[in-house]
C-alpha cells in the first residue's frame, strides 16, 4: 500500500522526508519513481491529466495538494473515487492573514497613498474606524470563516454569503442567490472566497458589480475563473469600484501585455494567497489515510455532486 504525490517535484521531496519520519510503516512516493502501479492506493496531485488514473488499478482515493479541487477535472474521474481537498491549518492561517492585509491595506487607504506618495504629492484622507467599512465574504466554507472570524476581530462590519446560511459570531448570514443581492448591496470590501464550480464560474460580473455600493472593491482569492476580467476593468474605469486586489487569474503566470500588469487600481500577486503548508499538510494526509484505512470520515471529502 503506498502513497504517490504527483505534483511540484521540489515540494515532492520535502513531503516525502516528512512523510517517512512521521509515518514510516506507510510507502511514500514522488512521482515519476512511483514503483509498482498497482501498489498505489492512494494518489496526492493539484491537477491530473484525464487518463492519468487508468495505470492505477488499485486506487482508493486521489487527494489535492490544494483547498481547490477544481484543477482535478471531477467530470473525468471514476464515479465512484473519493477527492478529499487539502484542509490544514496552514493554509487557512496564510488564507487569514492575506484577507486582513488586504481589507486594512483597502479600509486605511494603503493603495491611494502608494499612488499620492509616487505623484509627491501629501494628501491626508479620512480615518474611519473599522466598523465603517462592511466586508463581505462570498464562501463561507473552511477559509471563509477563518477570514471573518480575523476580521471580526478588528471590528469590520461583517457578512458572508454562501449556498446554506452560514451562522457566525457576529457575522450576518446570507443564503442562495435570491439574498445576493441584499448581501452585495451593504458591502464595500468583497472577498470571493468560493470554490469553483459551474454554479460560481463568471460569479464576479458586471451584474454583481452593478449591486455592490458606488466606491467598493472587490478581493479575489478564489480562482482566476470566478472573474469576468473585462467586466471588472470597465468597472473600475467607470468609476464604481474603487481597487480589486487580485490573487488569482485565469492564466497563471498572467501573460505579458494582460491589461491587469498595469492598471493602476489592479494590484496582483502571483496566487501566494496562502499555501499549503507542508509540515501541517503532511500530518493531515496521513490522519487522512489512517481515517480511511480505519473506515472513519476523511477531513476534506469532496461532495462529487456539488463539485467541492
Ligand atoms: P469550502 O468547501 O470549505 O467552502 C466553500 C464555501 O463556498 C461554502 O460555504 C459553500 O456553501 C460556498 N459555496 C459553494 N458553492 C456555492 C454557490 N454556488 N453559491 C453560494 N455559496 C457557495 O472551501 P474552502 O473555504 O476550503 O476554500 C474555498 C476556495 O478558496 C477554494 O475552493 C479555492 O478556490 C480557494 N483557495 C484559494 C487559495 C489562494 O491562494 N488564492 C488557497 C486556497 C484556496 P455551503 O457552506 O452552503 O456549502
Amino acid at each position: 500500500m503506498a502513497i504517490l504525490y504527483k505534483s511540484d517535484p521540489v515540494r515532492g521531496a520535502q513531503w516525502a522526508a516528512l512523510h517517512r519520519e512521521r509515518a514510516p510503516d506507510i510507502d511514500f512516493r514522488v512521482w515519476p519513481d512511483s514503483g509498482d502501479s498497482a501498489g498505489v492506493h492512494y494518489l496526492i496531485a493539484w491537477s491530473i491529466a484525464p487518463d492519468f488514473l487508468a495505470q492505477f488499478p488499485n486506487l482508493e482515493v486521489l487527494f489535492c495538494t490544494g483547498a481547490g479541487v477544481d484543477r482535478l477535472g471531477l467530470a473525468n474521474l471514476p464515479p465512484g473515487l473519493p477527492v478529499v481537498r487539502m484542509v490544514e491549518p496552514g493554509i487557512v492561517e496564510g488564507m487569514g492573514e492575506f484577507v486582513t492585509m488586504a481589507a486594512l491595506s483597502l479600509h486605511r487607504d494603503a493603495y491611494e497613498y502608494a499612488r499620492l506618495q509616487a505623484r509627491g504629492e501629501w494628501k491626508v484622507l479620512p480615518v474611519r474606524p473599522a466598523s465603517a467599512t462592511r466586508v463581505g465574504v462570498l464562501g463561507a466554507g473552511v477559509l471563509g470563516r477563518h477570514v471573518l472570524g480575523r476580521l471580526a476581530a478588528f471590528g469590520f462590519d461583517c457578512a458572508a454569503w454562501s449556498r446554506t446560511r452560514p451562522a457566525i459570531a457576529d457575522v450576518a448570514g446570507f443564503a442562495g442567490r435570491e439574498e445576493l443581492q441584499a448581501f452585495l448591496a451593504r458591502t464595500d470590501v468583497l472577498v470571493c472566497l468560493l470554490p469553483l464550480t459551474a454554479d460560481t464560474r463568471g460569479i464576479l460580473s458586471a451584474s454583481l458589480f452593478a449591486a455592490l455600493p458606488r466606491g467598493a472593491s472587490v478581493v479575489n482569492v478564489g480562482r482566476g475563473d470566478h472573474l469576468v476580467d473585462a467586466d471588472l476593468l470597465a468597472a473600475l474605469d467607470g468609476g464604481h469600484l474603487a481597487e480589486a486586489v487580485i490573487d488569482v487569474m485565469h492564466e497563471e503566470p498572467l501573460p505579458a501585455g494582460h491589461p491587469f500588469w498595469s492598471h493602476p487600481r489592479v494590484h496582483l500577486t502571483p496566487h501566494i494567497a496562502s499555501e499549503t503548508q507542508i509540515p501541517t499538510a503532511v500530518d493531515a494526509l496521513i490522519a487522512n489515510v489512517r481515517a480511511h484505512r480505519d473506515g472513519r470520515p476523511m477531513l476534506g471529502l469532496v461532495d462529487r455532486a456539488k463539485g467541492y
